[in-house]
């Protein structure tokens, strides 16, 4: 039995404008809305209740003047722990105009049941641009029971933050395990234990608390991605279940910013009533498969981890493994760190020339940024750029290196040496949170550079995350004259045929394809193809990670047009290639 509200219903029966602008007075509608077993509301395009019928009301408690006026997401929001949800819906609403489904509406006393839903969008009359309203209806089901292992809670939903309770979070704990020993996957279980919160609460309230507890779901649930979950599982005790993760120590990883991510939305100001609180927690962590087998192992031991963070004092978390437990400390280490390594000076830019293969003289340099802890010891990027990418670090540091490398340019033209090309390196999160063609232009003309003189290097799976966007940012780029390469080529999915639409004038070989090129005819034979295509593009090609006489002469009969690799030089100071040049060091030629 199907009675939904059909997309003919009054409004587009109703044919002139004016019909449509009485809707909400016509009788048809009280009458709809009045015979209706089912609860009903009409909202607007905004999603705005404008109307609820007396079984809505039933159903959820409230009165009619608590429902109408108030936006619809809102109550979704509230309902539903998944973040996506109410976004999911709208969009399939606004496709296809209807959509259904099952959700876990909360009674204005706090019981939570069982319903479904059915949405449907009353389409605009022709020529209107937007949806004018949806009508929502709400069938009661059944109370089923979650699992049917004698839960004492039917809707396994915490009451006070809508959030799973500790049953629901063991039973999805435990189907995820299922699903990840099969596609060989990790699975990462941390609790979160409020520090201080029995003290919170006794001193300021009981209600002071509840609306704590449900900020702290808020923040919680930011922190994850839509395929995560969070629980309350205790008065102050959240539980999130990371799903389909890499594993190894990709995992660990993984887990590690999920903890400085759960870290740091808690240290947020918060304000309750005009009283400010200072939030911290401690959190326990465990990963399968390698701490435990099933569900039950893996919360009990996130218990004993979180037990132990509880120890160490406000602020701290706890790896069930100690070599977890080591990995994440020294990520969480570095990126404390990283953070002020530009304002303590040491960040150093180093420059890889990069050398003609017909002339064998210097033409460019590449600068790769380098990391100077304090002792002296050096960071290669390689370890730090993924933290730096991961906590957007990299933004500072990437407009550092590029004023940086602008001045180095300058100091060039000073020394009256001859101009060479500077490649810089720009991050995928550059590139997706900042104008960079702005940028770009701002320090042309406060260093007054040649454009040509710079070279920005961009990888595959930059510009493929928002083609359209990219296409827009590098051809105002290109249009200012600065130059444009695509970096580490051949270790992205993207072929040349696709990069054609993009203004690049170089084209950078990873050097996983040089290394084996004298043993391995294979990668011979792509090396070879990539240069053809790219010069049937006009476009320059740069090798890396040249590192023997019989690799520089493969590429040579290749027609590779330039090399940069351990052969010529390692990147060096700026001090050491200033020598290079003045000295006119080269390449021979063969
Ligand atoms: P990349 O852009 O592909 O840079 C080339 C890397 O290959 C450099 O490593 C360089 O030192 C290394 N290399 C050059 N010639 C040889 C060789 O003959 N043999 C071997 N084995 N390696 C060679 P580096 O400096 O450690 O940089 C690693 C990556 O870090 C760079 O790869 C780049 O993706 C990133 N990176 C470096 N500096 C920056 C920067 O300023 N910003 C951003 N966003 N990324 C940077
Ligand atoms: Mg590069
Ligand atoms: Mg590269």
């Amino acid at each position: 039995m199907d009675n939904a509200v059909s997309r003919k219903s009054p409004t587009r029966g109703g044919g002139s404008p004016d019909a449509r602008r009485g809707f909400f007075n016509t009788r048809l509608l009280e009458v709809v809305l009045g015979d209706s077993q089912d609860g009903v509301l009409v909202a607007d395009w905004r999603g705005n209740i404008r109307r609820v019928n007396q079984t809505l009301c039933a159903l959820l408690g409230y009165g009619p003047s608590d429902l109408e006026g108030k936006n619809i997401g809102r109550f979704l929001h509230l309902w539903q722990e998944d973040a996506d949800f109410f976004e999911e819906m709208v969009e399939e609403v606004w496709f296809s105009g209807f959509w259904q489904g099952e959700i876990n509406p909360r009674r204005r006393d706090g019981q939570v049941f069982r319903a479904r839903l059915r949405v449907n969008a009353l389409l605009p009359a022709h020529g209107e641009e937007k949806v004018r309203f949806y009508v929502g209806q709400f069938t009661r089901l059944a109370a089923v029971a979650t699992g049917g292992t004698g839960h004492p809670s039917n809707s396994g939903l915490d009451p006070l933050t809508g959030l799973a309770n500790r049953f629901l979070f063991e039973d999805r704990l435990q189907q995820s395990l299922t699903q990840a020993r099969r596609r060989n996957r990790s699975v990462g279980s941390m609790f979160v234990d409020l520090d201080r919160f029995k003290l919170i609460n006794d001193s300021l309230g009981p209600s002071f608390g509840d609306h704590l507890l449900t900020v702290v779901a808020e923040r919680l649930t930011h922190c994850l991605r839509t395929s995560d979950r969070v629980a309350r599982i205790g008065a102050d005790e959240f539980a999130l279940l990371l799903t389909d993760i890499d594993d190894g120590s990709g995992a660990v990883r993984n887990i590690g910013v999920v903890a400085r991510k759960v870290y740091e939305a808690l240290s947020l100001p918060l304000t309750i009533d005009g009283q400010e609180i200072d939030l911290s927690a401690a959190m326990g962590v465990t990963l399968f498969p390698q701490d435990g087998e099933d569900a039950q192992e893996i919360m009990k031991n996130t218990f004993t981890a979180l037990a132990h963070a509880k120890k160490k004092g406000r602020n701290s978390y706890q790896f069930f493994s100690a070599e977890m437990a080591e990995t994440a400390r020294r990520r969480f280490d570095l990126e404390t760190r990283l953070r002020h390594a530009i304002d303590r000076g040491e960040m150093r830019l180093y420059y890889q020339p990069q050398v003609d293969l017909k002339s064998g003289k210097v033409i460019g340099a590449e600068a790769l940024v380098r990391w100077m802890r304090e002792g002296g010891k050096l960071v290669s990027p390689a370890e730090f750029i993924p933290v730096a990418e991961e906590s957007g670090l990299i933004v500072p540091i990437g407009e550092w290196v590029l004023r940086t490398a602008c001045q180095q340019i300058v100091a060039w033209r000073k020394m009256g040496l001859p101009p060479i090309r500077v490649g810089i390196n720009l991050s995928a999160v550059q590139f997706r949170r900042q104008d960079l063609a702005a940028i770009v232009e701002n320090l042309l003309a406060e260093f007054a550079i040649e454009p040509t003189q710079l070279d920005l290097e961009i990888t595959e799976s930059a510009i493929m995350e928002d083609v359209q966007r990219a296409v827009k940012i590098l051809n105002h780029i290109s249009r200012l004259g600065v130059k444009l390469s695509i970096d580490d080529f051949g270790t992205g999915y993207s072929s040349l045929s696709q990069l054609r639409q993009f203004p690049f004038k170089t084209l950078k070989i990873d050097r996983s394809f040089v290394r084996d090129i004298s043993s391995n005819p294979g990668d011979a034979a792509i090396v070879s193809a990539i240069i053809a295509m790219a010069h049937s593009l006009d476009q320059t090609v740069v090798v890396e990670g040249l590192e023997t006489p019989d690799q520089l002469a493969i590429l040579r009969s290749l027609h590779c047009n330039e090399m940069q690799g351990f052969l010529f030089s390692a990147a060096v100071p700026a001090a050491e290639l200033t020598a290079m040049l003045i000295e006119g060091r080269q390449l021979p030629t063969g």
